[in-house]
C-alpha cells in the first residue's frame, strides 16, 4: 500500500511538473524520458477482468472481455509502446475499442497512435469537438497549466462514435454505460459504468490529488462539478470501486468527502463575495482540508468568482 501511495504522489508530481511547458513537443519528450526509465506502468488489479494502468498521464482502465480488450483512456502518443508493453503483461487479446473520458491530452493523446491503427474511439460529442481545434487549457486554478495549448487532432485520431447524454454498450455479460452529466471538468466528460461488476471510471470528473482542476476555458464548471459529484455519489453503493482520472481506487465515501469540501468552499465564497470580502479574507473562512494547497485554494475562490461573473453576463 505504501508503494501505491508513493507512486501516486510521484505520478501526480510528474503530471504537475511536466504540464508547465507550453511547448508541446518538448513536453512530450519529457514525458517519454520519465516513462522510459520505468518501461512499464504500475498495474493495479481489481480482478481477472479489470485493471488500472497508473503513471504517465491519466489512469487507463482495462477491461478484459472474452476475446478482446477495452481501454478507457490512452495516455500519450509518445509513450504508446510503454502502454502496450504494460497491457501485454495483462493480456494478449486485441483492443476492440477505446473510450475517451474527455479531450485532455494526458488522457487522450494516445488517440494519435491508436486511431491510425484503425482502433475505434468513442467519446462524448463535445470531447470530439474540442479535439478538432487547438485548445488553450484554463490556467487559473493550477498555475503550471497556464498557457498550455493542446494541438488539434488529425482526422484519423478523432473519435468515430459519439453520444449526447447516455450510451450503452454490451460486452459478453457486461453492460457498459457511458454518461455525461453536463458541464463539470470540461463540457465533454464521460463516466464509464460497468454495471454488473459495479466499477466506475470517472475520468477527471473525480480525482484524488487535492483541489480538482476544472477547465473553465473549455466548458468546465465548478458548480457543475459539485453537482456531478452528488450524482456520482447517488450512483454508488458501499461496494462500488471507482477508478479516478488520477489517484488510486476510491469508494463512495471519497466522493462524498470531496463533494462536501468543494460545496463548503463554493458556498463560503458566494457568501464572502456578497459581503464584499477580499479573496484572502474569504480564504480564511474556509478550512484547509485538501493537502497543503493554499495557493490553489485562493485560485479556486478567484475561479468561482470568474464563473459567477460569466454566468451573470450570460443571463443579462
Ligand atoms: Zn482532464
Amino acid at each position: 500500500m505504501k508503494n501505491i501511495i508513493a507512486l501516486l504522489i510521484v505520478s501526480s508530481i510528474s503530471f504537475l511538473t511536466y504540464s508547465q511547458n507550453s511547448d508541446y513537443t518538448k513536453y512530450n519528450n519529457q514525458i517519454k524520458q520519465v516513462d522510459l526509465e520505468n518501461n512499464f506502468f504500475e498495474i493495479e488489479k481489481i480482478n481477472d477482468q479489470f485493471y488500472m494502468l497508473v503513471g504517465g498521464g491519466g489512469n487507463v482502465g482495462v477491461f478484459v472481455s472474452e476475446d478482446e480488450v477495452i481501454l478507457i483512456d490512452n495516455k500519450y502518443e509518445i509513450i504508446e509502446d510503454i502502454l502496450m508493453a504494460s497491457l501485454r503483461k495483462i493480456t494478449d487479446k486485441p483492443i476492440k475499442y477505446i473510450i475517451n473520458t474527455h479531450f485532455h491530452h494526458d488522457h487522450s493523446d494516445g488517440n494519435r497512435a491508436f486511431g491510425k491503427q484503425g482502433i475505434p474511439i468513442i467519446s462524448h460529442q463535445n470531447a470530439k469537438k474540442r479535439m478538432m481545434e487547438d485548445a488553450e487549457l484554463y490556467g487559473g486554478i493550477l498555475e503550471f497549466i497556464k498557457g498550455f495549448v493542446q494541438p488539434k487532432y488529425d482526422s484519423n485520431s478523432l473519435p468515430v462514435i459519439t453520444y449526447d447524454s447516455k450510451m450503452t454498450l454490451s460486452e459478453g455479460s457486461e453492460e457498459i454505460e457511458l454518461y455525461n452529466f453536463g458541464n463539470a471538468h470540461t463540457d465533454g466528460d464521460s463516466i464509464v459504468v460497468f454495471k454488473n461488476s459495479n466499477i466506475i471510471h470517472t475520468g477527471d470528473a473525480f480525482v484524488t490529488y487535492g483541489y480538482p482542476f476544472v477547465d473553465l476555458n473549455n466548458g468546465g464548471s465548478i458548480k457543475g462539478l459539485i453537482n456531478f459529484l452528488g450524482t456520482l455519489e447517488n450512483m454508488c453503493d458501499e461496494n462500488t470501486i471507482i477508478m479516478p482520472g488520477h489517484g488510486g481506487f476510491s469508494k463512495k465515501e471519497d466522493v462524498t468527502k470531496l463533494k462536501n469540501t468543494l460545496a463548503d468552499l463554493y458556498n463560503k465564497t458566494v457568501v464572502g463575495l456578497k459581503n464584499g470580502l477580499s479573496y484572502e479574507e474569504i480564504s480564511k473562512t474556509i478550512e484547509e482540508t485538501l493537502n497543503d494547497a493554499k495557493v490553489t485554494k485562493l485560485n479556486y475562490i478567484k475561479s468561482i468568482d470568474l464563473e459567477l461573473s460569466k454566468n451573470n453576463e450570460s443571463m443579462k
